[in-house]
């Protein structure tokens, strides 16, 4: 061993899953965040490294400047340098690292250079697409083995590697990775060797992501099949019995938004929420911030507000963000929650009361309507003549609480805690998207959603990108906004909820079908 390697030099080898984010296993996350350098692969999904730290090195492994593939021995190589220079290197590849994935080979290389490594197994695609295509791999009474192959296999071969007599004669359920070019090659193979010809087979292209394909049919039928759809890698083809069971136990590419990819155009840090509730149903959500959410021009005001913060009798909460900013500027005066001891807390919406137990405070105060106007109704029963109410607001708020509280004789201070801003532009994947036709529906939550995009785009630009994609407005206001646009609206849910949006999203596509 010529080397000696760097006392922080450590590799993780890291099975990324076969695609959809959460399938990657918590230790593979944890190792992720802690890489100073990421080298990764085509088949390992990119969201993923939002796991990484915001300072990591992310190398892609797939092409050289964009031109060529890397050869494997340039990311050996690769690898074993910026260990060497003392890097906790992850190198994140699609499905499982050791099931065709040349784990075994960079494994090799770090053993030959000194260089200590971990091995985080994965989901590979043979286990993930299956279950996400409904296929279980093996099934009582069915088939009691399994065998994963390379479908790679280069045609020329005079004699194969492949025990194609073991793999046709019995029963046992076969998964080809790499195999689709070989397909005419594979089946004929399988049905030369015994495998009768009826048998079914699934091919699986994207399997777990939202763009999942599966093409059923038999080993006589479904490579010319494949042809003439044009079905493309990266698939798996699973030959055997259990495929049938897909008919009942389909339960992921038939969700009612399967497929469909919905522009989501809250603010960033509301976006979650919502995208959430359209995965849940199968859908593709892709991020549009057209809301940023920053901090006042000055903190004077809230500042001064927090200096004499035992003043107040009560403090107003109406969103997330008010709790955050307040906090932050409560940190930063060196002060904590002590700070509200003799203040009682109204927080407006479940959401934002949740957002307060991070900082142990129990809101003495939770009105049940989430407007303006129910605030004003809750302090009815409270007597708040003459009391001191500190209402850290958006700079976009309502002048509805302090105007309805001044009313009912109390002293309102307001100080803007954050502002609503119009981002300059669109993360440049949305437009990308947008122009290649790749969005099936935008989702407009109030009118400031479909104005501000109207601003950033420009309002042709807008009308241009947002040709023939359905649009859905959470309620008439915001309806009312689109259409002032020139925007036709073609969903309208009932109730003006996330819930009910989605629901009215998923009613719309199925109907459609
Ligand atoms: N190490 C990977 C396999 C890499 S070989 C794993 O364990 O999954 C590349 C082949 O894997 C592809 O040609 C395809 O056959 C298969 N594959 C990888 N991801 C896939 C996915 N999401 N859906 C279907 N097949 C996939």
């Amino acid at each position: 061993m010529s080397h000696t390697s760097h006392p922080n030099s450590l590799v993780y080898l890291i099975g990324a899953g076969p695609g959809a984010p959460g399938l990657i296993t918590v230790r593979g996350k944890e190792c992720l965040g802690l890489a100073d350098v990421v080298i990764y692969d085509y088949l390992a999904n990119d969201d993923l490294l939002r796991f990484a730290r915001p300072d990591a090195e992310l190398i892609y492994a797939g092409k050289v400047g964009g031109l060529h593939n890397r050869e494997q021995w340039q990311i050996n190589a690769l690898l074993v340098e910026k260990a060497l220079a003392g890097n906790v290197v992850a190198r994140l590849k699609g499905g499982d690292s050791f099931v065709f994935g040349r784990g075994g080979e960079e494994c090799e290389a770090l053993v030959d250079a000194g260089i200590p490594f971990e091995i985080v197994p994965g989901v590979t695609a043979g286990i993930g697409a299956t279950a996400y295509a409904g296929i279980p791999l093996t099934h009582r009474g069915v088939t009691t083995s399994v065998a994963f192959v390379t479908g790679h296999e280069g045609h020329d071969k005079e004699v194969s590697q492949i025990d194609w007599e073991g793999l046709s004669l019995g029963s046992g359920t076969v998964v080809f990775y790499m195999g689709i070019k070989n397909l005419p090659q594979i089946t004929k193979n399988l049905m030369a060797h015994g495998r009768p010809a009826e048998t079914p087979v699934a091919l699986i292209r994207w399997g777990t992501r939202p763009e999942q394909e599966v093409l059923t049919g038999t080993l006589a039928d479904i490579a010319e099949q494949a042809r003439r759809t044009g079905f493309r890698a990266p698939a798996i083809t699973v030959v055997g019995e259990v495929v049938r069971l897909r008919d009942k136990l389909r339960w992921f590419d038939n969700r009612p938004l399967f497929g469909r990819s919905i522009l989501v155009t809250r603010a960033a840090d509301q976006a979650g929420e919502f995208g959430a509730m359209l995965g849940a149903l199968g859908a593709r959500a892709v991020e549009c911030p057209t809301i940023a959410i920053v901090p006042p021009e000055s903190w004077d005001d809230l500042d001064s507000s927090i200096a004499r913060l035992d003043r107040f009798h009560w403090i107003v909460f109406t969103s997330v963000n008010a709790v955050r900013f307040f906090f932050e500027r409560l940190t930063a005066a060196g002060r904590d929650s002590r700070a509200l001891g003799n203040c009682r807390v109204c927080a407006v919406g479940p959401k934002t009361a949740a957002s307060l137990a991070p900082f142990g405070i129990r809101p003495d105060l939770i009105p049940d309507d989430y407007k303006g106007e129910g605030v004003v109704e809750v302090f009815r029963s409270e007597n708040i003549t003459g009391k001191r109410i500190l209402f850290p607001k958006g700079d976009r708020a309502r002048d509805v609480i302090p105007q309805g509280l001044a009313e009912l004789g109390a002293e309102v201070e307001a100080p803007v805690a954050y502002r609503n801003v119009t981002p300059d532009a669109l993360p440049p994947g949305v437009i990308a998207e947008l122009e290649e036709r790749r969005i099936d529906c935008a989702t407009f939550t109030s009118s400031s959603t479909v104005d501000n995009l109207a601003a950033i785009l420009g309002e042709n630009r807008l009308l241009h990108l947002l040709e023939g994609v359905t649009i859905a407005a959470i309620g008439p206001i915001t309806a009312r906004s689109c259409r002032e646009l020139g925007l036709e609206v073609h969903i309208e849910p009932r109730e003006y909820t996330l819930a009910a949006m989605t629901g009215a999203l998923a009613d719309h596509f199925t109907r459609r079908g």
